[in-house]
């Protein structure tokens, strides 16, 4: 029997595979408590983790495009040898013209060696779409110097105060979501911050509902009254985070947020009588173009009372992705530009290039400003995932989609390259709270299809670049474990015999925290379109929606409206609407809630109506809005 890890959330729960002959897989649950997935349970997502595996619509060979959505069948020799001539062009001329973007669902050692190939080639131009969520939540824990409250799922059951903040974890991360139910049973408090009414919210002892986009004057206010009460531990603030938090008496957060001032006042009392606590948030935070200012608020606000702290990754190796480095301005290991002679020396290449290079927002919105012409994608659907990123893959020159399926993005793409799926590649992926895990292949890939790490070797060797001649992950990983600190504990003898993983292996930094306090907010005008996400899908559908048991319940998920707005607006459940943006329209059906608050709307994400936020970057924040946006409703007569 081997070991594999899910390939849907970062809870990174584990399962047991063995093969069978009346049926191609049977899953055993894991039993060993150590193995981070709750006593061997797992959510619905996770159980039918093996039957996407088994489409017939599989990427089985290398495809070439020879007119808009008409593909020919081609041999590795030639898809291979027609992307390395590009590159080799790009390469004399301006290797910058070249985007790499990798999903945050492929293992460590196919991240390093993507992101090693992009740098090989001298560009930093290099991306992963869990960046602008869990990985502002990661550079806000460094910047803050919060590493050492930096919770592990047991944290949450030890609390006293468990608040989750932004996020419907009961249907996003289900088995870390166990563990708060937990927390309850023994008598936590459990506060949940969101403007939606989710199933998460109810098991909330106090929920509350900001108007989204508004958390930051929420969590002023808090800090003042935690301020007022003596005891509560003091961070230590500077002159301008006082003048900021003055301001924000919990009656001037009522009139910004709605949250009343009485409930505002209850929380802050709960956090300070706490002693042990711990705050968790997800998408819902991250997601906006003030995302880095509110999570390094909420940051602040757990230093106060030394609270610990868990960000909740969205895919199974959304933290992986950016501890391999699959990022434009940091080396593997969270290492700076200045350092870059250690990768110089390391990887026989005096040319690796020193400047920041293009996130994902920058080389879709302004690729013409910037002159990307190319795109690489690894696992990723970008075209769904990201607004403006179908206009950008159409106006390329030239782009290559690496993927398990079909999807909107590699019918825009000029070479298909079909990779290996979870169980038919080995190699590591880390969770949320840090733990790399070993998983093992199980079966072998589809026809022609290999796994990700493999098509790249075979990429830097035929472009001759240094450091390519891998033959196993294990070696990968092997060099990852001497290059990053974090990965020191994670070599392939440890790890592949270690069922429940390692953890980052880095001595928290000391010192002390670094406060930070903001009061930018997004404007948005109601009604506000806010995205949501449902148990028994993930992210755009890739793999989900390839699986039968999934799809029986979880289709055709509606546009959900409030009570008040659907009368306002004349509409009832069951009608076709149009929500418009300045950036495009999304069209569902109406499901009339009581779970929405007035001047709200909930729109799935996994349909891709996130496609109509725009791609806006705040100039000061150099994030965009992300997660809610104005729109309009129209009915479709
Ligand atoms: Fe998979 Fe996440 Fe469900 Fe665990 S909670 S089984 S990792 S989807």
């Amino acid at each position: 029997m081997r070991l594999i890890t899910c390939p849907y959330c970062g809870a990174g729960c584990r399962a047991y595979v063995k093969k069978e002959l009346s049926r191609p897989f049977m899953i055993e649950y894991v039993t060993d408590i150590n193995v981070p997935n709750d006593q061997g349970k797992l959510c619905p997502k996770g159980n039918a983790m093996l039957e996407h595996i088994l489409s017939k619509e599989r990427l089985k060979v290398p495809l070439k495009a020879v007119e808009e959505g008409k593909f020919v069948k081609i041999s590795w020799k030639e898809a291979i040898n027609e992307i390395a001539s590009f590159i080799r062009d790009h390469m004399k001329d301006d290797p910058n013209k070249l985007m790499f973007i990798a999903g945050g669902k492929v293992s460590n050692e196919s991240a390093y060696l993507f992101q090693k190939l992009a740098r090989s080639i001298g560009t930093n131009n290099v991306d992963n779409t869990s960046h602008l969520c869990h990985g502002v939540s990661v550079k806000a824990i460094l910047d803050a110097n919060f590493e050492r409250n930096w919770a592990m799922y047991d944290d949450i059951e030890k609390s006293n105060v468990v608040i989750v903040w932004g996020t419907n974890l009961a249907e996003t991360a289900p088995l870390i979501f166990r563990r708060v139910l937990k927390a309850k049973k023994g008598g936590a408090k459990i506060i949940v911050i969101d403007p939606r009414k989710t199933k998460t919210t109810k098991f909330a002892g106090i929920h509350v509902r900001p108007f989204p986009g508004t958390d930051i004057a929420l969590i002023n206010a808090l800090i003042n009254l935690l301020m007022e009460r003596r005891n509560a531990r003091s961070a230590h603030f500077t002159a301008s985070d006082l003048k900021i938090i003055s301001k924000y008496t919990p009656e001037r957060a009522e009139k910004i947020t709605g949250v009343p001032a009485r409930d505002i006042e209850k929380i802050a009392r709960e956090i300070a009588l706490a002693g042990e606590g711990v705050i968790l948030w997800g998408s819902g935070i991250a997601l906006h173009s003030n995302g880095y200012d509110v999570i390094r608020s909420i940051i602040t606000l757990a230093s106060m009372v030394d609270f610990k702290v868990l960000p909740l990754a969205g895919q199974n190796n959304s933290q992986g992705v950016m501890d391999m480095g699959v990022v434009p301005d940091l080396l593997p290991g969270y290492r700076r530009y200045d350092e870059v002679d250690f990768f110089r020396e390391a990887w026989k290449n005096e040319g690796l290039p020193t400047e920041a290079g293009l996130d994902i927002p920058k080389s879709i919105k302004e690729a013409q400003k910037y002159n990307v012409s190319a795109f690489y994608i690894m696992g990723a659907n970008i075209a769904v995932s990201f607004p403006e990123a179908e206009k950008a893959l159409k106006r390329a020159e030239f782009v290559v989609a690496q993927d398990i399926f079909p999807t909107q993005t590699t019918e825009l793409a000029d070479i298909v390259l079909p990779a290996a799926a979870f169980l038919e590649s080995d190699g590591s992926t880390t969770n949320a709270e840090r733990r790399i895990q070993w998983g093992s292949r199980v079966k072998w890939p589809p026809k022609d299809a290999k796994p990700d790490w493999a098509i790249l070797r075979e990429l830097g060797n035929v472009l001759e670049l240094e450091g390519f001649d891998f033959y196993f992950a294990e070696e990968i990983l092997r060099e990852i474990s001497t290059l990053v600190p974090q990965y020191a504990n994670a070599s392939p003898r440890t790890l592949i015999r270690t069922p429940e993983g390692v953890r980052w292996s880095m001595e928290p930094h000391s010192g002390p925290v670094r406060t930070y306090t903001s009061e930018r907010m997004p404007t948005l005008e109601p009604p506000v379109m806010i995205t949501v996400r449902y148990v028994g899908q993930f992210q755009t559908g890739t793999m989900t929606k390839r699986s039968p048991s999934l799809n029986v319940m979880w289709q055709d998920l509606p546009i959900l409206v409030s009570e008040e707005d659907a009368q306002k607006w004349g509409i009832k459940d069951g009608d076709r609407v149009r929500l418009v943006s300045e950036n495009g329209e999304y069209i569902g059906t109406v499901k009339v809630s009581k779970t929405v608050i007035p001047g709200t709307i909930k729109a799935p994400w996994h349909e891709g109506a996130n496609r109509i936020m725009g791609l806006e970057i705040d100039e000061e924040t150099g994030l965009p809005q992300m997660k809610a946006c104005s729109c309009k409703l129209e009915r479709v007569e």
